[in-house]
């Protein structure tokens, strides 16, 4: 299968932007010329990569509205979970899929119950994922569940399978050796959230004299790496520590926001050379997976409580969004579009009001654009969604709206 894309502004590397034509075949990136003559009519830019979320969280979107994280989960979100069954999460999960392909994400990282549901939905609707169980500690036998899945064999070439904690908060000691020692041989980065809330924080030095990231690291949790969710309260220290274990921060500004964490300081990782990707978190907490959304809050909230509007620029932003990302997930060589590249990215109508006229490339990107705008999703050259064309979405609807009912949730839908 090949895809030509002509008329296009392309998003290339180096932080530059220009008109021309795109070729792919197979997986990959055949071929990339530009003719300075051209008017452009779309936008391409590299597959987004969705660094942190929980995609079967699409059943409860927007649930427990206005309660701070601890309460958000323990009155909202926790009864809820334990009702859960394998074909809720696959629904939940399909759905998600339907929406991130849709908004141009064509990778992501998921952190759910039933990750076998969560890695056949994502799968089969053309997308990379990175899935994981849980070590929860307090579930017997998940610890050696979390090693297993993390060491069996990932669904498909676009697959992968990483090892998890949920955090400092929801896990063991215990937990993190297991983990850390079955990681000498699969070496892979660890999925974990760190240091969202004040409390969390605070709570994990009288615990242990370390903070979260601390803590985490002197388990050998990160001895391979690791992409850690949120960050919000991390310190100067904290972020040291992870550009030397090569743990990335992956930032969820919308999560971070509505939840009331805070905002991480990711300009300060950046300077201290922590590799910064984005999530989106669940629909619970944000309540969408529009990775242009959180491409725009990055770079608002950074020049906003910075008093500089060059804090993080429209280019950072896109780079967090696509190749830090890839790099977070321990898939180098995506994000990027170039001859020889994977053929993963996202065509964005310039016709609508909103991108006209296309002055700036990276600024159009994150300030004008919205998920609505995506025109086609290609991941390994195959094309994942195209606008045009219908997508037997009642089906999934069905079966996605009677799996919210099933866990109590009628909703208006
Ligand atoms: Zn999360």
């Amino acid at each position: 299968m090949s895809v030509r894309l002509d008329n296009a502004l392309l998003v290339l590397p180096g932080r530059r932007a220009g008109v021309g034509s795109m070729e792919t075949q197979g997986g990959r990136i055949l071929g990339i010329e530009m003719d300075s003559a051209a008017r452009a009519d779309k936008l391409v830019i590299p597959g987004l990569v969705n660094a942190h979320a929980h995609s079967a969280m699409t059943l409860m979107r927007g649930l427990g509205s206005g309660l701070p994280l601890d309460r958000w989960l323990h009155e909202a979100i926790f009864p809820v979970e334990a009702k859960l069954k394998a074909a809720h999460v696959l629904a939940g999960a399909k759905w998600a899929a339907r929406e991130m392909v849709a908004g141009g994400t064509t990778t992501v990282a998921d952190m759910y119950d039933f990750p076998e549901e969560g890695e056949k939905a994502l799968s089969a609707a053309g997308m990379r994922a990175n899935t994981c169980t849980v070590a929860l500690p307090f579930i017997p036998g998940r610890i050696g569940k979390s090693v297993e899945y993390a060491s069996s064999p990932a669904l498909g070439q676009l697959a992968m399978r990483d090892l998890c904690v949920h955090s400092e908060y929801l896990s063991s000691e215990e937990a993190c050796f297991a983990l850390a020692e079955a990681n000498r041989t699969l070496c892979r980065p660890v999925h974990v959230h760190v240091s969202e809330t004040k409390a969390e924080h605070e709570e994990c030095i009288k615990r242990h004299g370390k903070t979260p990231m601390e803590y985490l690291a002197s388990t050998g949790l990160f001895d391979h790496g690791g992409y850690a969710a949120h960050c919000v309260w991390c310190t100067d220290g904290d972020f040291e520590l992870m550009r030397e274990k090569g743990v990335s921060l992956v930032h969820n500004p919308t999560s971070n926001l509505k939840l009331g964490s805070g905002i991480a300081r990711v300009k300060r990782a950046m300077e201290l050379g922590v590799n910064v990707a984005l999530g989106t978190d669940g629909c619970a907490s944000n309540d969408d997976l529009d990775m242009f959304e959180e491409m725009r809050l990055a770079a608002l909230l950074a020049c906003g409580t910075s008093h500089d509007p060059a804090a993080i620029s429209a280019w950072d932003a896109i780079e967090m969004a696509t190749a830090n990302g890839a790099r977070a997930l321990g898939r180098d060589g995506l994000g990027v579009l170039a001859p020889g590249a994977p053929a993963d990215f996202a065509v964005i109508d310039l016709k609508g009001c909103n991108l006209t006229p296309a002055l700036d490339a990276a600024n159009l990107v994150v300030y004008s654009a919205h998920a609505s705008d995506v025109m086609m999703t290609v991941v390994d050259g195959k094309v994942v969604y195209d606008r045009s064309k219908p997508d037997g979405g009642a089906a999934d609807r069905a079966e996605f709206l009677g799996a919210v009912r099933d866990i109590g949730l009628g909703g208006f839908s």
